[in-house]
């Protein structure tokens, strides 16, 4: 608990950012911080452990996902799985179109990362909407692994993202 607070100290705040009337929250400012960066895994393990200890992959989206999906793959000791924005991965894919607030976006896997009930650890940096974070479990899915959970560094609390989602979601910061 004490950690977290300090963590969430470490967290920057900009108004209007990207667009007018966003409240942008900002992970580089903690990632600057060695000693905070280092406390920040130390958390993600020991929930990850806590909770989810039957994961056997890390699934990451691009691309602060990729930041934590990987330092807490290598702690895990189990692989690190992208999932990519269209165009970036080789090889045969999976994808899922999703909505956003104007049009869609599309994630990618690549098929032969997720063998058939794999059960996935599912990594993001924020959650706001819950729509990233769906359209991922979605993809899994779809390629035949299992969500065991979502873990998120920071939630956005009143946009209720956490109930478009029906597998288990960890948030470590809450505003
Ligand atoms: P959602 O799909 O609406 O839940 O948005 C989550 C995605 O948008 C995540 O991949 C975040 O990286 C990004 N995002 C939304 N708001 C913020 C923010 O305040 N700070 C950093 N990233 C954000």
């Amino acid at each position: 608990e004490k950690k977290l607070k300090e963590l969430k100290e470490h967290i920057s705040t900009y108004p209007d950012f990207p667009t007018p009337g966003i409240v942008f929250r900002d992970m580089f400012s903690l990632l600057r911080n060695p000693a905070a960066f280092k406390d920040l895994r130390d958390v993600m393990v020991e929930v990850t452990k806590r909770n989810i200890p039957d994961a056997q992959a890390v699934v990451g989206l691009e691309s602060r996902g990729f930041l934590f999906g990987s330092v807490l793959a290598i702690e895990l000791g189990i692989p690190f799985i992208p999932i990519r924005k269209p165009g970036k991965l080789p090889g045969e894919l999976n994808s899922v179109t999703y909505q956003l607030e104007y049009g869609t976006d599309k994630f990618e896997i690549q098929k032969e990362s997720v063998q058939p009930g794999l059960k996935v650890l599912l990594v993001d940096d924020l959650l706001a909407t819950g729509g990233s974070l769906k359209a991922g479990c979605q993809l899994i899915e779809e390629s035949g692994g299992e969500v065991a959970g979502c873990l998120v560094i920071m939630e956005l609390l009143e946009l209720r993202g956490r109930d478009k989602i029906s597998q288990p979601v960890f948030s470590l910061l809450e505003f």
